[in-house]
């Protein structure tokens, strides 16, 4: 079973936390943050888009049913003016925050269709800051853009020459099976700090105020990035049932490239206990490779069923 340990920190730590949507920093990262600033270090944010895509607090707090894109941008606006708040309340100066302004929703497809160009602007995010350590979202998140961002930042780092320690942050789904994580509880003013922080996101507290103080109030966690099903072999995790196999795709991508392809024409075999393999040389790379399957349907549900693996 992997195991994760934060890294002790010091004046010396540099933590870059990449947030998918306003508010991951404070959810996941709140306590991790405080610490770094008190040990003095320093801390730099990286928030991927403004949350614009959220449309039934959009609708409830500003009275509307239509959402257009005008409509859109303007509540991205507010939620980067709550992210800053926020950050001021953790005691992180404004300039701390690098907001990247992709769309929300939208980072799978901007991992398929601008990969140089995505992992390109993550990579100089990256190299102007030279973080110590990097928090990134957890590879078996449920939400899309989390598993997204999170291989995005895998390619990004593998580019690297030298290695940065990093954590895995989980937010949407269960991670609690047979992973063994880092838990980090924070002092009762951090975690009061945090909480005020928390209410400085208040288009997400506005419906979901309890499952967000909720998510708040619980300890910090960080889990092996790439989950209880590691092999390096091309083992897949998932045996979706046959008949579903005309409407199922996958996504591979990896430091060679993203290739989104119908199930049925990678080159697979079945072992004996049902499980796919996928063939390794189909998909050529010298560094950390990633795995989606999901189904080519489109579904008013947002979040993963099958999500990631590592292949
Ligand atoms: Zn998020």
């Amino acid at each position: 079973m992997s195991t994760v340990t934060v890294p002790e920190l010091s004046a010396q730590t540099r933590l870059l936390v990449v947030a998918p949507h306003p508010d991951d920093e404070t959810l996941a990262t709140g306590v991790l943050i405080q610490q770094v600033m008190a040990a003095g270090g320093q801390v730099r944010i990286v928030l991927l888009t403004d949350g614009d895509a959220n449309p039934w607090p959009q609708r409830w707090l500003e009275r509307r049913w239509r959402i257009g894109a005008v409509d859109r941008q303007r509540w991205g606006r507010r939620r980067r003016i709550e992210v800053h708040r926020a950050l001021d309340r953790l005691g992180v100066p404004s300039t701390r925050l690098l907001p990247l302004g992709w769309p929300d929703m939208g980072l799978l497809a901007r991992l398929r269709d601008d990969t140089i160009i995505t992992l390109d602007a993550l990579t100089a995010a990256i190299d102007a800051f030279a973080p110590t350590l990097v928090a990134l979202p957890a590879l078996g998140d449920r939400h899309p853009d989390h598993g997204a961002a999170h291989v995005m930042c895998r390619l990004a780092l593998a580019r690297r020459v030298d290695s940065v320690a990093w954590l895995a942050y989980p937010v949407h789904g269960s991670h609690e099976d047979g992973l063994a994580m880092a838990v980090e509880e924070g002092s009762p003013a951090q975690r009061q700090r945090k909480l005020s922080a928390l209410t400085e996101h208040a288009t997400q507290m506005a419906l979901s105020g309890r499952r967000m103080r909720g998510l708040a109030a619980r300890p910090e966690r960080y889990v092996p990035a790439e989950g209880p099903e590691v092999s390096g072999t091309g083992r897949l995790p998932w045996q979706p049932p046959t008949v579903l196999h005309p409407f199922l795709r996958l996504l591979v991508a990896g430091p060679a490239g993203v290739s989104d392809r119908p199930w049925r024409q990678w080159p697979m075999t079945r072992g004996a206990d049902g499980s796919y393999r996928l063939d390794m040389s189909a998909v050529a790379s010298s560094g950390p490779c990633f795995a989606r399957l999901h189904l080519d349907w489109p579904s008013p549900w947002i979040f993963d069923h099958w999500g990631w693996c590592r292949l």
